[in-house]
C-alpha cells in the first residue's frame, strides 16, 4: 500500500508545509524535517493566484482564506512619475470564479504560512524541528538522513523542499549554485495610516520604469500597505542575500518618483524594511535521482517578477501527493509521474518570470506599460486538482 511508504519532507516552508498536507489528504503520513527551531515567515505580502487558490481550496481552506483576505478586485500599471493609469484590469469576483473557477489573493505572508502550519499540526505531529539535515544517502532501498543535532533517519522517498539554497539539490543532483540576477529588491509593510494620502485603485499596482520597478498592494483588509521597490544592480554591495536596509537607501533609488511611491517608502518603520539580492539558478532537465526528489524554490527559484514562486511550490505539492496517490507501492513511478506532470511548466514560468522582468524594466515604455499580468493569464487557468498527471 502507498499509504506505507515513508515520505520525508525536507523543508518546512511554504512548499513542505502544503505538500504535508496534501499527502495528508491522501491518507499518506509524510514527516517534515526543518532546520529551524521554530518557525514563521517574513512580514511581507505574497500574492496568492487563482492556480494556487484551487490548491488551497482544495485543501478545505477557502473560508479560512477568505476571512483573511477577499478577492482582489482590479490591477494597474501606473506611471512612475506622474501616477496616469497605463493599464487597468478590473475583475469581479463572480467574473474571475466564472474565468478562472478561483478568485485571486493579496495576502500578508505570516497569515498564509500560519494558515497551513496549524492545519497540518492539527493532524500530525510529524513535524520535526532543529532538524537541519547534513546528510543524505541512498541505496536501492532506502534514503538515509542524518542532522546536525545527531539524529539519524530513514525514508522510502525523500522530497527536498529546502528553498533556493537546497543543500540536497547540491548534493545529489548536477547543478549549479545560485548566481545573483543583477536585481535587487526592498520589501516593506507599511501602516496605512502612515501614508493615508496613497491610493489603493487599482488594488494592486505597479510601477515600472527603466531598470526600476515599484509594485505595491494593501493586506490585512488594507490597514498595511505593502511593497517590492526593484533595481537592476551590476553587482553586489554586500555578499548577504537577504538583509535590514535603511529606508534612505530605498528613498535613494526612488525620491524623485510619483507621490505615492515616495510616501508609501517615507512610511516603513526603520526596522521592518528589507533588502534581497535576488538569486536564481538554471531550470533543470530531471528533479528526481532514485528515491529523491525537489519541490518548490529547490527546483525551481524563480523571480517574483510574476508573483509565482509559492504558487507553484503550491502546486507541487499537490500533485506530487496526487501521484503518490495513484501508484500504490510503486515509489518510482510516483516520482517519475510527478516530475513528468510539474518539470515543463514550473520551467516555463521560471523563464517567463525572467522575460516578465526584462518587460518591466525595458528601455521601450510600450512593453512597460503592459498589465502586470500581460502574459500569465492562461498560466492562471491551471488546476491541480483535474489536470492529468
Ligand atoms: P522556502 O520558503 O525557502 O523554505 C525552505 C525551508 O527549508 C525553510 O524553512 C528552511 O529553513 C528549510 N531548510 C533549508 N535547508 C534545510 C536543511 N538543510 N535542513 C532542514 N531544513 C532546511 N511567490 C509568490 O507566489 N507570490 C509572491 O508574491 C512572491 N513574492 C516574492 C517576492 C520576493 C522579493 C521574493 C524574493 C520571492 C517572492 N516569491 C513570491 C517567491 C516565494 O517566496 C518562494 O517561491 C517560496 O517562498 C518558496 O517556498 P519553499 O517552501 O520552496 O522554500
Amino acid at each position: 500500500m502507498t499509504k506505507g511508504l515513508k515520505i520525508g519532507l525536507i523543508g518546512g516552508g511554504i512548499g513542505g508545509i502544503t505538500a504535508a498536507i496534501a499527502l495528508q489528504k491522501y491518507g499518506l503520513n509524510p514527516i517534515v524535517y526543518e532546520q529551524a527551531a521554530k518557525l514563521g515567515e517574513v512580514g511581507a505580502g505574497i500574492t496568492i493566484g487563482p492556480n494556487a487558490n484551487h490548491v488551497l481550496n482544495g485543501l478545505g481552506l477557502e473560508s479560512k482564506l477568505e476571512a483573511l483576505a477577499s478577492a482582489s478586485p482590479n490591477v494597474g500599471t501606473l506611471h512612475y512619475k506622474t501616477g496616469e493609469r497605463l493599464s487597468y484590469v478590473s475583475r469581479g469576483k463572480q467574473e474571475y470564479l466564472k474565468r478562472y473557477g478561483a478568485v485571486s489573493r493579496l495576502m500578508h505572508r505570516a497569515d498564509v504560512y500560519s494558515l497551513l502550519l496549524d492545519t497540518y499540526k492539527s493532524n500530525s505531529e510529524n513535524l520535526k524541528l532543529s532538524h537541519e539535515l547534513t546528510t543524505i544517502k541512498q541505496n536501492s532501498e532506502t534514503v538515509t538522513l542524518k542532522f546536525s543535532n545527531g539524529i539519524t533517519d530513514q525514508c522510502d522517498v525523500v522530497i527536498a523542499c529546502d528553498g533556493i539554497k537546497s543543500g540536497v539539490r547540491d548534493r545529489i543532483f548536477v547543478t549549479e549554485p545560485p548566481k545573483f540576477t543583477g536585481f535587487v529588491a526592498w520589501r516593506g509593510l507599511v501602516d496605512r495610516n502612515l501614508a493615508p494620502q496613497v491610493t489603493l485603485d487599482p488594488h494592486f499596482a505597479a510601477f515600472p520604469a527603466e531598470n526600476k520597478l515599484f509594485g505595491r498592494y494593501p493586506v490585512r483588509h488594507n490597514t498595511l500597505i505593502n511593497y517590492v521597490a526593484v533595481a537592476r544592480k551590476p553587482s553586489l554591495s554586500s555578499e548577504s542575500w537577504s538583509q535590514r536596509a535603511e529606508v534612505s537607501e530605498v528613498l535613494s533609488e526612488f525620491e524623485d518618483w510619483y507621490e505615492d511611491v515616495v510616501n508609501i517608502i517615507r512610511a516603513t518603520p526603520k526596522d521592518k524594511c528589507l533588502r534581497w539580492a535576488l538569486h536564481s539558478r538554471q531550470p533543470m532537465k530531471s528533479w528526481v535521482n532514485g528515491r529523491i526528489s525537489l519541490l518548490g524554490d529547490a527546483a525551481h527559484p524563480m523571480t517574483p517578477f510574476y508573483g509565482m514562486g509559492a504558487g507553484m511550490a503550491i502546486e507541487d505539492a499537490l500533485i506530487l501527493a496526487r501521484c503518490f496517490n495513484e501508484v500504490g507501492t510503486d515509489w518510482e513511478a510516483g516520482l517519475n509521474r510527478y516530475e513528468t506532470a510539474r518539470l515543463s511548466r514550473a520551467n516555463k514560468m521560471h523563464i517567463d518570470s525572467l522575460e516578465r522582468g526584462e518587460a518591466f524594466m525595458s528601455p521601450d515604455p510600450k512593453k512597460r506599460g503592459q498589465a502586470p499580468s500581460a502574459g500569465l493569464d492562461d498560466q492562471l487557468l491551471y488546476n491541480a486538482n483535474i489536470v492529468s498527471i
